[in-house]
């Protein structure tokens, strides 16, 4: 799966699956890109929305993928970045698409609706997401699903921090590399005499 290739929580319910779009890019140096061939895109598409099925109790659907649908793929997972991007206050470049997404609302006996995604291949997988997208507002989750600070990094993460105020998939890795830039550039400026000051060890205190 894409998201335990950073060793990062999984967001709760069917939110994990926006996760998991957006984890699907290349990252630093464990992984390629899983919408760059048809092959590990099915493989990755199958297990993502057999695991979606299993949290959300739905059906999932066979999608099979072909070399045409991967730029419907990445296009989404870009759309889905500048989402989270806008939530987060970041400001990246390219508006988002307007977007009209069919979902179907399915009363059950007890009259609780559910809603269920509609369409063939990835206007389904379209369809799913928004839907899900949808459900994490309403449940007040969807500010906590972010993108690390890290440029290089990117890593799609759930926030569990009390303030959710998280910026970094891992703070030992992505938190200690901005740290430590941060203080070689207060070197730099300072002369690159040293001085008292050290490198910071461990992550901030405010960041978790
Ligand atoms: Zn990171």
């Amino acid at each position: 799966m894409a998201s335990a290739r950073h060793g990062v929580r999984e967001a709760p319910a069917g939110l994990a699956l926006v996760q998991e779009l957006l984890n699907t890019r290349a990252t630093m140096h464990y992984g390629a890109d899983l919408l760059l061939l048809a092959d590990d895109a099915q493989r990755w598409l199958t297990e993502a929305i057999t695991t979606w099925s299993r949290v959300s109790g739905l059906p999932a659907p066979t999608l099979l993928i072909s070399s045409s649908d991967l730029r419907s793929l990445r296009r989404l997972r870009t759309t889905f970045e500048h989402v989270i991007a806008a939530a987060g206050k970041e400001n990246l470049d390219g508006a988002l698409p307007p977007a009209d997404v069919p979902v179907s609302l399915v009363p059950d006996a007890d009259g609780w609706v559910r809603m269920v995604p509609t369409g063939r291949g990835t206007r389904w997988l379209a369809s799913a997401l928004w839907a899900e997208a949808l459900l994490a507002q309403q449940a007040g989750l969807w500010p906590r699903l972010k993108l690390c600070h890290n440029g290089d990094c990117r890593a799609a993460f759930f926030d569990t921090s009390r303030n959710n105020s998280g910026v970094w998939h891992d703070v030992s890795t992505c938190g200690n590399t901005a740290n430590l830039r941060a203080f070689r550039e207060r070197k730099r400026l300072m002369g690159g005499s040293g001085g008292q000051s050290r490198p910071p060890v461990g992550g901030p205190p405010s960041y978790r």
